[in-house]
């Protein structure tokens, strides 16, 4: 079997999330899936030489920081914290739970007069370059015969199929940089648009008609702000990616008492998308004040620079929506992850080729994640979303 894959791509990828991402990688998740992906995301990592390296080229470095992220849970959180850790290491992961004395212990800077329960990670968990991977996906997959095109995806072609009257997807219809209109025919199409995926499904009236494709893709544009901050006497190397119960998140950035950090917003505080400008004030009113009483000495910190990206949010569950469209059958969704989707893309780009290749999953079985899912109103939540 021949296959060609040809990538649509554009704008330079300045407003993908997989640049804009903080690039964390953790099995601490509620999900079997979301465990199961990470899981091979962070043995990818390891072993990104064997998987992307290319013949003659330098080994690809992808700046792994191997360090556990540190859950913090209130009482109100511990049972689910607990009950979460013992399938994470059932499942292959690695991590500890530790009680206020233990974590005081360990890490001295951190206030846990609130906290009932830590969760540890001890290996498989870290941060890496968003952006060496990226380029490292595109190298390998140019080198084995990947076309990129650069366009705008802008609409599809249909082609009416009379044994089942069900329209098939025909042509993808681009625009070019110059405003040229171009079409490419294609046996599948794969929608992994980020954040404007759920605008490409409309595109393939997804949504729109009256039909089997009356139901929309729930994926939409989510703004997250990154803040990077000074602080010297902060917590040194023994420092892990810390999330507090209240979901603000911080961690080290190089070893000279920077860090950066973040809070994904309420559901009615969600800023506007049009732009991706960063609002100091939610800094100042929503983030400082919890990292302070975290870690106390934060009170003293420097705001130094900061930016801001889309989240590819999945306004059903927040999660993935993988695999085929059920009345489409040559399109496939790999979008949806609300934040926690380039660990997972070693995985999620194994599943799709499995799909295509074998017809069925060899490895993680992801078809809870499927887009039936959507339409039959089975929530498939993630309790651990940053
Ligand atoms: C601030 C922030 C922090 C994050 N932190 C983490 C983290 O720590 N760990 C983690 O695992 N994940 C994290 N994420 C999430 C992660 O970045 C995303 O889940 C992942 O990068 C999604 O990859 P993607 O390829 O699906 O989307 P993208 O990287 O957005 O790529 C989609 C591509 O599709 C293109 N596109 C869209 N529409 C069209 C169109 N009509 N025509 C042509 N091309 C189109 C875009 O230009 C883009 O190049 C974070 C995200 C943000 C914003």
């Amino acid at each position: 079997m021949l296959i060609i894959y040809v990538y649509i791509f554009y704008s330079q990828y300045t407003t993908a999330s997989t640049v804009l991402s903080v690039g964390g990688l953790r099995q601490q998740f509620s999900l079997k899936e979301n465990i199961e992906m990470s899981l091979f995301g962070a043995e990818f990592i390891r072993n990104i030489n064997d998987y992307l390296g290319i013949y003659g080229q330098p080994a690809i470095d992808p700046i792994f920081h191997p360090y556990g992220y540190l859950m913090l849970a209130s009482e109100k959180g511990a049972e689910r914290l607990t009950e979460n850790s013992k399938l994470q290491n059932f499942l292959g992961a690695k991590n500890i739970l530790l009680s206020p004395a233990k974590l005081k212990n360990i890490f001295p800077w951190l206030n846990t007069e609130d906290i009932e329960l830590g969760c540890l990670g001890l290996e498989k968990e870290g941060w890496f370059d968003p952006w060496t991977l990226l380029c490292a996906f595109k190298k390998k997959a140019m080198v084995l015969g990947a076309q990129y095109i650069s366009g705008e995806a802008c609409g599809f072609t249909y082609k009416p199929n009379d044994e089942d009257l069900i329209d098939r997807l025909d042509q993808l219809v681009i625009k070019t940089k110059e405003g040229e209109i171009n079409t490419i025919q294609f046996s599948i199409a794969i929608v992994a648009a980020g954040a404007f995926s759920g605008e490409v499904a409309k595109m393939a009236k997804i949504g729109i008609e009256n039909d089997m494709r009356q139901v929309c893709l729930p994926v939409e544009p989510r703004k997250r702000y990154v803040y990077c901050f000074h602080s010297p006497d902060g917590p040194g190397l023994n420092c892990p990616l810390t999330i507090d119960y209240s979901g603000t998140y911080f961690r080290r950035e190089g070893l000279a008492g920077t860090f950066i950090c973040g809070r994904s917003p309420d559901e009615s505080e969600e800023p506007p998308v049009q732009d991706l400008n960063v609002d100091y004030d939610y800094f100042d009113e929503k983030v400082w004040p919890l990292l302070a009483n975290r870690v106390p000495v934060f009170e003293k910190l420097k705001l130094k620079s900061s930016w801001a990206g889309y989240y590819e949010f999945n306004t059903f569950d927040q999660n993935g929506i993988i695999g085929p469209h059920p009345y489409y059958k040559n399109l496939i969704f790999a979008t949806g992850f609300s934040g926690h989707g380039i660990q997972q893309a070693p995985a999620v780009g194994r599943a799709i080729a499995e799909i295509i290749v074998d017809g069925q999953y060899m490895t993680i079985d992801l078809s809870n994640l499927h887009f039936e899912r959507i339409i039959n109103r089975t929530h498939m939540s993630e309790i651990n979303i940053v």
